[in-house]
């Protein structure tokens, strides 16, 4: 048993907070962003929750399964409570948001819960649930310690179909259903997606799209009086202007230039527990990514949940992309998730013509059948689908796609599952995030005949099947490509002693001998060998033959 850790010493006056994020990368950046508010109003943070005095729990939209998860989690992290009762113990994000008030009756420890768009008042709804740390602030001064994206391994992805992540569920910068907290190891939930099953009607609380945007708060009276907060508010103009994230720090950086879906895809949560698409301005976009840029920032990644769907004002994402591409010190510009149907020749041309934008894109195709297609409105066809394909590779020589699938949709027949199977092997995705559908209660797909749902053992066959297939592509693709030099921008130790991971502009993950020091440089490394998701190279030294 490992030896227990000693509590960090509380200075007077001095109030520390730990974030546990869950997620995809917008909830990533939602926590990097909370960090930023803790900071500002007067909290240490810190990189474990034995030491903090707010616990908060970051969490995605859930099914069903991956929630009890969270739950467990939450109720293993009430230990500290029970030592320190004064801690303050918090859900946010997706979960928070879809649970409302009810996680207040079912988790009675909990003392906060904050739907997405309530973060701004993070600090101070803290101080209305612990009214005597209004000295909070006074003394203490805070600290970047936690945070920011960890990239994970890249591969197929697979599991129950992606919850909040919504598109781009399938992170193809390296995936995100690990929770991020600094640099600490901690539990791997499953991917997120959500069914709704077990709901409290009592409270109340039962999902409804209808209510989702409605504007709701409650506050609970805890048994010893103390005030318990349910902040579950939509603010239709909230995008966090003005507030600053706090990020790990290195070479790379997620910008959020959008929140929110205005599509309604039948089997998503997302329009319902973020709302409504919401804009940042592209000044302040550009502001961000130049500051960025001075803190030694080279590679940014914009981040919408359709994120070329942007537009504010003048500003359509082509403009806000090649604007983004041209700020001094930015060498790597990507973006994720883009919706097919906004894929346009003006982004296309933006991708091909701008040196700092990656030959990447990843490009949710979820089903490979129009009917399929049609009853997830995903509002494009196979065949719109493949000419969006036909254009980036015609503009783009090499470019690497990656993309989302779901299978197993209500009513998908094998002949519509074959023909997303057929469709895969036509693209030749370099990667593929791979789920099963999982039924999220309030979204309109629950609602579809449940005769024609897919039986539970057809659904695993599809997914591993499709898994098999995906691998096969993947790995013949990656061994295509050993012996080739490619440039990787070194972001952190690898799990082998002795080598640094890193990225090539096709997010291709790479492991190579370096020593730590090297993060954040630039490498010319040759592919020498591949797992089928992931390369081993050598970096090629300044004279020698990159052929
Ligand atoms: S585009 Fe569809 S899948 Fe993506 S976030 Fe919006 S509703 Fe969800």
């Amino acid at each position: 048993m490992a030896p227990p850790t000693r509590r960090a010493e509380t200075r007077p006056g001095v109030r520390r907070a730990y974030v546990e994020t869950y997620g995809c990368q917008m909830n990533i950046s939602d926590g990097e962003i909370m960090q930023g508010v803790l900071a500002a109003g007067g909290f240490e943070l810190v990189d474990r929750a034995e030491d903090a005095d707010v616990i908060l729990v970051n969490t995605c939209a859930i099914r069903e399964h991956a929630e009890r998860r969270v739950l467990g989690r939450v109720g293993q992290l009430n230990r500290h409570k029970k030592d320190r009762p004064d801690v303050v113990l918090g859900v946010t994000g997706c979960m928070a948001q879809r649970m409302g008030a009810e996680l207040l009756e079912r988790a009675p420890y909990v003392d906060l819960v904050l739907g997405p768009d309530a973060y701004r008042g993070l600090a101070s709804a803290i101080r209305r649930v612990r009214p005597a740390w209004k000295d909070v602030g006074s003394a203490g001064s805070g600290r970047t310690g936690t945070g920011g994206p960890a990239p994970g391994p890249a591969g197929v992805a697979e599991g129950d179909q992606a919850g909040d992540a919504g598109d781009g569920g399938g992170d193809p910068a390296g995936g995100a259903s690990a929770p991020r907290a600094g640099r600490m190891a901690l539990p791997v939930l499953d991917r997120p997606a959500t069914s709704g099953a077990g709901w409290s009607e009592r409270m109340g609380t039962r999902f409804r799209p209808e209510l989702a945007a409605a504007t709701e708060s409650a506050v609970v009276a805890g048994g010893d009086g103390a005030e318990r907060l349910a902040l579950l508010d939509f603010g239709p103009h909230e995008d966090y202007e003005g507030l600053e994230a706090r990020r790990q720090g290195g070479a790379t950086a997620w910008v959020p230039v959008q929140r929110g879906c205005n599509y309604r895809c039948t089997y998503c949560i997302v329009p319902y527990v973020r709302g409504p698409e919401k804009n940042r301005s592209a000044d302040r976009i550009l502001a961000e990514v130049r500051r960025l840029a001075g803190d030694g920032v080279s590679e940014v990644t914009l981040l919408g949940q359709t994120v070329n769907s942007y537009r504010n004002g003048d500003w359509d994402f082509p403009r806000l992309l090649r604007a983004v591409a041209r700020v001094d010190g930015i060498r790597r510009v990507r973006f994720t998730s883009p919706h097919p149907s906004d894929v346009t020749e003006d982004l296309v041309d933006v991708i091909a013509t701008e040196p700092a934008v990656c030959e990447q894109l990843h490009l949710p195709l979820q089903a490979g059948h129009d009917r399929t297609l049609k009853r997830m409105l995903r509002r494009y066809t196979v065949e719109e689908y493949l000419g969006k394909v036909a254009l980036v590779r015609g503009a783009v020589p090499g470019v690497a796609l990656s993309t989302d699938v779901i299978v197993a949709f209500p009513g998908e027949s094998e002949a519509e599952y074959r023909a997303t199977v057929d469709l895969l092997r036509e693209v030749r995705f370099d990667d593929a995030f791979l789920y099963r559908y999982s039924p999220r209660e309030g979204t309109p797909a629950t609602r579809m005949d449940p005769t024609t749902f897919v039986a539970d053992e057809v659904a695993a066959a599809r997914l591993a099947d499709l898994i098999d297939i995906q691998r096969s592509i993947q790995a013949d693709i990656a061994r295509g490509e050993l012996g080739r030099v490619e440039e990787v921008l070194v972001e952190r130790p690898a799990r082998s002693d002795g080598d640094m991971l890193g990225r090539t502009r096709r997010a291709k993950v790479v492991a190579f001998p370096a020593p730590p020091e090297r993060a954040g440089d630039y490498v010319p490394v040759r592919l020498l060998s591949t797992t089928g998701a992931t390369f081993r190279g050598e970096e090629v030294r300044a004279g020698a033959s990159q052929s």
